[in-house]
């Protein structure tokens, strides 16, 4: 899977997703992640890419010409026109079903924008998706162009040492993940759960399955109306659904 982002930072994005799993897989070809940055496609003899809003208002807001270059460039190199998704406050919140829907993609284009935003003509022309990665205003795209990398790249097959991890995590089902311990079996006076040192890995399995409803019933009311529970399951634990 390929990304192209598209930022004036493109350090901040190097640096974050160059370590751990995701720096694992770039390393391994799995991943692809290429930073374009705009201010190298700017016209402006200063380098300029940002000027005052027209109307007035606080703030600087990001120029069309560059960033329309920028994405020019990357959909030439590539051959079509990949989804492109600007990071946005104003975008559809980001989530888990999202994140493995766009792990579908062969090419994403991620469009970072800063200061007071990005003149809107450019994002009418470029733009496919508008991503939020929360109900809050952060100073820049590139955090939640990370984010989405991050989300996204885990869902792509060999990714993950253990494919399997992705899939029993929390989220799937609409329920959260239930509690994990490791060694050792004693610490701070607390034992691990008895269940998980039997060995009954049916027994380990129910239990976990349990604890995962419950949680997600004390922590998420949410996301347990919408989880995905048998019958049997709604009885036992689904009063005042
Ligand atoms: N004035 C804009 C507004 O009210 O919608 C906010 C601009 S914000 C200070 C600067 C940039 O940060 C945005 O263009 C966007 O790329 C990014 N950004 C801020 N919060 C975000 C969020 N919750 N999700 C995704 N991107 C965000």
């Amino acid at each position: 899977m390929r990304f192209h982002i598209l930022t004036l930072f493109p350090e901040m994005v190097e640096q974050g997703l160059q370590t751990s799993i995701i720096g694992r897989a770039i390393e391994k070809g799995l991943l692809f992640v290429e930073t374009v940055n705009i201010r190298d496609y700017t016209l402006d003899k200063h380098k300029k890419v940002d000027d005052y809003p027209y109307g007035g208002g606080a703030g600087m807001v990001m120029q069309a010409q560059p960033i329309y270059d920028a994405h020019l460039a990357v959909v030439e190199k590539v051959g079509y026109r990949p989804r492109c998704i600007y990071l946005t406050p104003q975008g559809e919140v980001f989530s888990q079903k999202t994140a493995k829907e766009m792990a579908n993609e062969e090419e994403l284009i991620l469009l970072c924008g800063h200061y007071e935003g990005v003149d809107e003509r450019v994002l009418e022309e470029i733009v496919t998706d508008y991503m939020s990665i929360g109900d809050y205003v952060l100073t820049g795209g590139e955090l939640p162009a990370m984010v989405l990398v991050d989300a996204i790249s885990r869902m792509v097959p060999g990714v993950l040492k253990n494919q399997e991890s992705g899939e029993t995590e929390s989220l799937e089902g609409n329920l959260l993940e239930y509690p994990q311990y490791s060694r050792p079996e004693v610490w701070n006076g607390k034992n691990v759960p008895s269940i998980l040192l039997s060995g009954n890995h049916q027994k380990v399995d129910e239990w976990r399955r349990e604890q995962s409803i419950l949680r997600t019933k004390e922590r998420r009311p949410d996301l347990f109306k919408k989880a995905k529970l048998t019958e049997a399951e709604w009885k036992k634990y689904g009063e005042n659904r």
